[in-house]
């Protein structure tokens, strides 16, 4: 039942608070506009609630259990316990902490805050439906809008996530015990994350992937690597496979998943599990804002095509993070949500994705930045490359962890750094060292004539900035 219909305004509207939206409003009331954020669940998004930081805390938990339960090489015995239902509460209360932290901050910034769920009327006003019965909704007038709606699983064919058996990321995020048998479905990065949390954890998994490759957006190399030790933890590999369909049997799910058209195989095979975890990727949430009333296009994907200054077909109606498309990560949103706010408040700004990082929370960790050498060479630039192994770091040796390798891309006429791919122990934090020196037009020498502490895994870039020039200390040349 709709109870009265009142009309307000803002200068600026954001829908959605998750890392896009809630950065983008508080960027905007920082510039002196009204801002008002509509937020139908819970602040932070699918990256506080049922993402980044849920998976990370678990990734952690587990690291700390498998790590314990594996140190005898060190001289460390101990046979540890989980209690994934302890782990969880943990988890939880770090995402209390955040979603409110982010409440505290908006509204010290001076943003309306709006729970509801908000759907555009025209291409200047939205309605806003309260959550519950005879709750009511309102409308809204705006100058701009930022849509930061974010993403939501996909789901497959005859694998309902309204099945307790078949459960997406948010549902594998909340498990009340160790399953014994999970079987993923899908080995892109948040398949191969919580792939790794469970196996370390104790469950039997399965992985099932259409490709021939784990990690199939990185490159062969740096995927093996993470691959073979997901093997190494007990993770059983299914590539060329389509999963087909379920059924219950003797109190187990048996999947039965198909042979992809060009794979190698022929016969079809079954797992068994306790639950079945889709990870195929997520899909934009732009069905149920009611768009085509605001003019708003989207592309057969569902997403919202964006210029560099992050505006949609219509001048004023912005669209930021997993909405406006790949990559869907956390900081790429956050990056788009000030972007949009200073547009609108009449700053020069612009995204440039050349220093865009991302990472792989895996064992080890996978850390990317621009350019791969391949990419370079099809835009036409000349690659030179160096790399280190942290087989020859002395970091790497006394933490046990000497997997992996980092690899520099530099144009090879002017030696600027145009891209780095870090697998191995901390790539997701050494990342950043090369994400800086790209955004800053440094050159190979820049890095390797930078002094960097020993013993460090940083040391490492360092090394493979100069075996690009030929003057590595540590490796031959
Ligand atoms: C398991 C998992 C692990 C991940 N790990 C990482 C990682 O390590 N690093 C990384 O960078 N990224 C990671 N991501 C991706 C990251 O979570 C997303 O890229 C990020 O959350 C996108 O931010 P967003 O602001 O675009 O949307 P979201 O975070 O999805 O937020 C959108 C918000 O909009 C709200 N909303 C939707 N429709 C309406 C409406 N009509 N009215 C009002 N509110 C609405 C939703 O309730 C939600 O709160 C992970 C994702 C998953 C699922």
């Amino acid at each position: 039942m709709v109870v009265g219909d009142v009309t307000t305004s803002t200068d600026v509207l954001v829908i959605g608070a998750g890392p896009g939206g809630y950065v983008a409003a508080i960027r905007a009331a920082q510039l002196d506009l009204d801002v008002t954020l509509v937020e139908k669940g819970e602040y932070g998004g699918a990256c506080l609630n049922r993402g980044c930081i849920p998976s990370k805390a678990l990734i952690n938990g587990s690291e700390l259990a498998s790590e314990a339960g594996q140190a005898e090489e060190l001289g460390i015995y101990a046979d540890p316990t989980v209690a994934l239902d302890e782990m969880i509460s943990w988890k939880d209360g770090i995402v209390d902490q955040l979603t409110s932290g982010i409440e505290q901050l908006c509204t010290a910034a001076g943003v309306n805050l709006m729970q509801g769920t908000a759907e555009f009327a025209d291409e200047n006003k939205i309605r806003i439906v309260h959550q519950g019965e005879g709750q009511g909704s309102e409308s809204l007038k705006f100058d701009n809008c930022i849509i930061a709606t974010g993403s939501r699983p996909i789901e497959i064919p005859e694998f309902d996530f309204g099945d307790e058996r078949i459960v997406s990321s948010d549902g594998a995020l909340n498990f009340e015990t160790v399953p014994d048998e999970l079987v993923i479905v899908g080995a892109g990065y948040i398949g191969m994350e919580l792939a790794t949390v469970y196996s370390r954890l104790g469950s039997d998994v399965s992985v099932i992937e259409m490709l021939e490759q784990a990690l199939p957006s990185y490159q062969e190399d740096v995927a093996s690597i993470v691959r073979k030790r997901a093997e190494r933890l007990g993770v059983d590999f299914h590539f060329g496979y389509t999963a087909d369909s379920w059924a219950e049997s003797d109190g187990e799910a048996v999947l039965t998943a198909v042979p992809t058209a060009d794979a190698a195989h022929d016969s079809d095979i079954e797992l068994t599990a306790d639950k079945i975890l889709v990870a195929v990727g997520r899909r934009p949430v732009t069905d149920t804002l009611s768009l085509e009333d605001a003019g708003v296009e989207t592309n057969a994907q569902g997403v919202i095509p964006t210029d560099s200054r992050c505006r949609t077909n219509k001048e004023h109606i912005f669209a930021v993070g997993d909405v406006a498309g790949e990559p869907m990560l956390a900081h790429k949103g956050s990056k788009e949500g000030e972007v949009a706010a200073e547009v609108i408040a009449g700053e020069p700004a612009a995204v440039d994705y050349q220093a865009l990082p991302a990472a792989v929370f895996t064992d080890p960790e996978i850390g990317t930045v621009g350019l791969t050498e391949n990419e370079a060479a099809n835009e036409g630039i000349t690659p030179l490359t160096g790399e280190f192994q942290f087989q020859a770091s002395g970091r790497a040796l006394t933490a046990n962890r000497t997997e992996g390798f980092v690899r520099i891309v530099a144009a090879k006429e002017t030696e600027r750094v145009i891209g780095a791919q870090i697998v191995g122990p901390e790539a997701s934090e050494l990342i950043a060292e090369i994400a800086a020196m790209i955004e800053m037009g440094a050159k190979l020498q820049d890095i390797g004539s930078t002094v960097h502490t020993h013993p460090t895994l940083s040391e490492a870039i360092m090394e493979a900035a100069q075996n690009a020039r030929g003057k590595a200390i540590h490796r031959q040349n």
